[in-house]
């Protein structure tokens, strides 16, 4: 007999035998592309899991504050992080410094809740060296057009700070094929991208073989 199908009393394969730990998303997305309105809409639909909050060099815009979405940091707190490594990546996007600090993320993965990253590409690319286990998504624009459309609807950049965005957006827009899923956010269509990602997440976890994350 094949030696690699399991015998009935074997359950080792299934992933409920396995003790419950969280899974770690990281999900990436061109500036003005609608990751946070699609994670919103997640968590509404009841979606249970923990977007860490980054720390960043950027300064806080009209309705942000220490902690939402972001620690807000000077230069010098920065350095110190990356120093005692207490940052699984961090990267400059847009002239702006940003991490993912680890305590957090491995907290809530031992808690058994889902984790999720929402970081640039150069951040996805670092993870996915580090913790190959995790699971990668890219939400791309319906079209190139619809980004630029989207970034001067919502008047939070400057033109500068707009244009910069966009030229990044291409940048990014290349790497997608990097990612394991790429989920397209279509102008009218936002149901079905929080569809799609809902899809994904939930699929996730009926994997027979989970790769599971030590940070
Ligand atoms: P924003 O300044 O618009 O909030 O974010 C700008 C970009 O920085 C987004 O593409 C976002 O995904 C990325 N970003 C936010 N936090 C982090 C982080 O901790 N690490 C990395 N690599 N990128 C981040």
């Amino acid at each position: 007999t094949d030696s690699t199908v399991p015998q009935p009393s074997d359950t080792s394969h299934l992933n409920t035998s396995i003790s419950k730990r969280g899974l770690l998303f990281v999900l990436s997305a061109p500036s003005g592309t609608g990751k946070d309105t699609v994670i919103k809409v997640l968590k509404e639909q009841g979606m249970d899991f923990h977007v860490v909050a980054s720390v960043t060099t950027r300064a806080p815009r009209i309705g942000e504050s220490e902690g939402n979405p972001y620690h807000f940091v000077d230069t010098d707190t920065f350095d110190r992080l990356v120093a005692s490594d207490e940052l699984l990546e961090y990267a400059n996007v847009h002239g702006n410094w940003y991490g993912q600090p680890k305590q957090p993320i491995r907290e809530h993965l031992s808690q058994g809740r889902d984790v999720l990253l929402k970081i640039d590409v150069q951040g996805a690319a670092t993870v996915r060296q580090k913790l190959p286990g995790a699971i990668f998504l890219f939400l791309a624009p319906g079209s190139f057009e619809e980004l630029a459309h989207r970034l001067t609807n919502r008047q939070t950049e400057t033109e500068a700070e707009k244009q910069r965005r966009l030229l990044d957006a291409q940048d990014e827009l290349a790497q997608r094929e990097q990612y394991d899923y790429v989920v397209e956010n279509r102008q009218g269509h936002l149901d079905q991208a929080v569809e799609q990602v809902r899809a994904i997440m939930l699929a996730e976890h009926c994997r027979t073989h989970q790769k599971h994350i030590t940070i």
